[in-house]
């Protein structure tokens, strides 16, 4: 007789619930628990971790089937829709895997769910590198070459995937990923570009190098020139590997209408996925593909749930960190005796520096000298900035900082090189090795890269325009998080909606005694239809109250709200906040007047 194991849908949701928690934790360390269990309560047998599998993606599987029913979607970002301010697209090359022999490569049940389909994505890249021949690296700023990060390696050869490029928002939800087979080539994120051709924003590790390369591509290939009305930025994580020059013309913080965008959220993402490759890289093609997914919508699950706490609590930082800003950039100004006529003129005058070339140098010798320490710099920069990121493989990690150690040698003979040349201003070898051992990569400006035209060194307007971005771009994210609220009210308001016809349509089937059900069901079936979706609705209320309840305490300052009083029950961090006020009157007087969010139309008719 065959053995038949019978499990609980519990225990699959146990188990669900526990791989988003701690992703790492392998099929077969739950099936040893279990295992314990049964002899714990003296039972006798073993749990096959296989079947235990197999059931588990059968059962997530039906779930996703109900859930389609349901109009879920699991990959869809509620405060990002219809409106996305960024995407950032980013490889990981940790959720790689091994190849196998004798393993099937039959696709899995989510083959082209969360990860793209491999068969679309290489007729993609062969038709863009058909179009242009690819640049010779992807990972280059100026004109350095840092190709640490993405040559294809001589261990990748025992890998099949070599890793995966996703696309996330600017709340770290997954919203699309798709497999890399040949290092981080260009096609990659431009097959991802394709599906967010609605985002303001493509925020991506190597912007410079990307742009110039789209333009090439769309040149030839006529149905890819929409690509190019996105704007690009650099996201602000990787905005350290790249040259001053670039970062200020690139960096996200730079760039009007981008916000504060895409920080700490795509970095708790990239760890949350580095953690899963703990076990996907082991396992079969579809399971891989199949897990993965199961990973990306219960993280985003998770997010969802934490979205109303999460836009507001962003909100309130935003206040406080906008009129830290604010008073900063006044002191500097103060300090360096700069009005506010002049800040304007200074911040087209680092714009300028940062698209002008540098000054002519004295000899050929001495230009060759600048162009290697400038890329000896970047260099160095990118693979620490490249160590901080991936600090998992033991080996390269080693490989890498003698590297690091070996350029830091030659980057410091060129520089006292350069400083023997005889007109010309030297370099300061001190606050070079400072500020490539300092963590926070500062900016580094040569000597032949200054222009100091009217008296101010270009360093002291640069801080300032820094400051003056990261102001502007606060008082942006206030705007930007209000329209994300409503959006992602209006995102329930319409999945209400959506629900409420459903069951009105299932309803009046049942009652004319018409025996056309939607999705071809039976009338027992649709009825179990009709529970589900009542549930649902029941959820979604719930769900609006709590949104709805959280935005109007943290907007409370703006007068449009204030009318609308609700007999809604305070949430615990409202008490904190009036809490806090009470303590420091002034402080919220301030806060009160700062506080200007223009709401573009009636926000008390979508929180309701
Ligand atoms: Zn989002
Ligand atoms: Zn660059």
């Amino acid at each position: 007789m065959q053995a038949q194991t019978l499990f609980h849908q519990d225990l699959f949701h146990s188990f669900e619930a526990m791989k988003t928690t701690a992703p790492g934790m392998s099929v077969k360390a739950f099936t040893a628990m279990l295992d314990q269990r049964t002899k714990w309560f003296g039972r006798t047998g073993k749990v096959n971790a296989d079947a235990f599998q197999r059931s588990f993606l059968q059962y997530v599987y039906c779930n996703s089937e109900e859930d389609q029913l349901l109009e879920k979607e699991p990959l869809v970002c509620p405060a990002c829709s219809p409106e996305t301010v960024a995407v950032s697209v980013d490889g990981n090359r940790k959720l790689y895997r091994f190849q196998k022999a004798n393993q099937s490569e039959e696709p899995g049940f989510f083959d082209g769910v969360f990860l793209s389909q491999d068969s679309e994505v290489s007729s993609f890249v062969e038709e863009v590198r058909g179009a242009v021949k690819s640049t010779a690296g992807r990972a280059m700023c100026g004109e350095s070459q840092w190709t640490a990060a993405r040559e294809t390696s001589k261990q990748a050869n025992k890998l099949n995937e070599e890793g995966v490029e996703i696309a996330v928002c600017r709340h770290g939800f997954l919203l699309k990923g798709l497999n890399m087979y040949r290092g981080e080539i260009f096609a990659y994120p431009m097959f991802l570009q394709k599906e967010f051709q609605d985002a303001a924003f493509l925020a991506m590790d190597v912007t410079c190098r990307y742009v110039p390369y789209l333009e090439k591509v769309s040149e030839v290939l006529t149905h890819l020139q929409p690509l190019q009305k996105i704007r690009h930025c650099l996201s602000v994580m990787h905005a350290k590997a790249h040259n001053t020059k670039c970062k200020i013309l690139w960096n996200a913080r730079n760039q009007e209408g981008a916000g504060t965008t895409l920080g700490e959220e795509v970095e708790q993402v990239d760890s949350f996925l580095s953690r899963c490759a703990l076990t996907t890289k082991y396992m079969s093609k579809s399971v891989r593909t199949d897990m993965l997914t199961v990973h990306a919508i219960g993280w985003n699950q998770r997010k969802e749930n934490g979205l109303h706490i999460a836009l507001s609590s962003r909100f309130k930082k935003t206040v406080e960190n906008s009129l830290d800003a604010t008073e900063s950039l006044k002191k500097m100004q103060d300090q360096l005796h700069c009005s506010d006529d002049m800040l304007k003129q200074w911040v087209v005058d680092v714009k300028q520096w940062a698209s002008s070339g540098n000054a002519a140098a004295s000899s050929v010798d001495a230009r060759g000298l600048q162009i290697s320490i400038e890329a000896l710099f970047v260099s160095i920069c990118q693979k620490k900035h490249y160590l901080y990121r991936q600090n998992d493989r033991n080996k390269r990690h080693q490989k890498i900082t003698q590297k690091i150690a070996k350029e830091k040698k030659s980057l410091l003979d060129e520089i006292q090189r350069y400083n023997q040349q005889p007109d010309g201003d030297p370099v300061d070898t001190h606050s070079v090795v400072q500020k490539l051992s300092n963590k926070a990569a500062e900016s580094m400006i040569w000597p032949w890269q200054e222009q100091n035209t009217d008296g101010v060194d270009i360093l002291a307007k640069k801080k300032l325009f820094d400051q003056l971005m990261l102001v502007l771009r606060l008082t942006e994210e206030k705007q930007i998080l209000v329209k994300e609220m409503m959006q992602r009210c209006q995102y329930l308001k319409d999945s209400v909606a959506k629900v409420q016809t459903l069951l009105a349509t299932i309803s009046d089937c049942i009652k004319t005694g018409s025996k056309c059900y939607p999705n071809g069901f039976t009338e027992e079936a649709s009825k179990g239809l009709i529970s589900l979706l009542k549930r649902r609705l029941h959820y979604l209320r719930l769900k609006q109250q709590t949104a709805a309840c959280t935005y109007r305490g943290i907007l409370q300052p703006t007068p449009q709200l204030v009318e609308d009083e609700g007999e809604m029950e305070e949430m615990d961090w409202q008490r904190d906040l009036s809490s806090e006020d009470e303590d420091d009157d002034e402080d919220d007087a301030e806060v009160g007047t700062q506080v200007t969010v223009v709401i573009p139309f009636d926000l008390t008719c979508t929180l309701t």
